[in-house]
């Protein structure tokens, strides 16, 4: 992924200035992200079966995971 990670993919707030543990806690849990770590908007995200995907309306793809 070329994306450069500048705001939380768990809350959608920017990365500096706040602490986001509790969301890469989240994040670990194979939880999909729930918005988009370029542009901090809301993702559509797929579960699936297999895994998820995300999407942002913005950027595209913003991440798949299988299980
Ligand atoms: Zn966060
Ligand atoms: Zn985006």
């Amino acid at each position: 992924m070329s994306t450069t990670a500048a705001h939380c993919d768990g809350c959608g707030t920017p990365l500096a200035g706040a602490d986001h543990a509790r969301c890469r806690a989240r994040r670990a849990a194979t939880d999909p992200p729930r918005y988009c770590a370029a542009c901090g908007r809301k993702l559509v995200v797929q579960v699936l079966p297999a895994g998820w995907t995300a999407r942002c309306v913005r950027c595209g793809e913003a991440g798949v995971a299988a299980r």
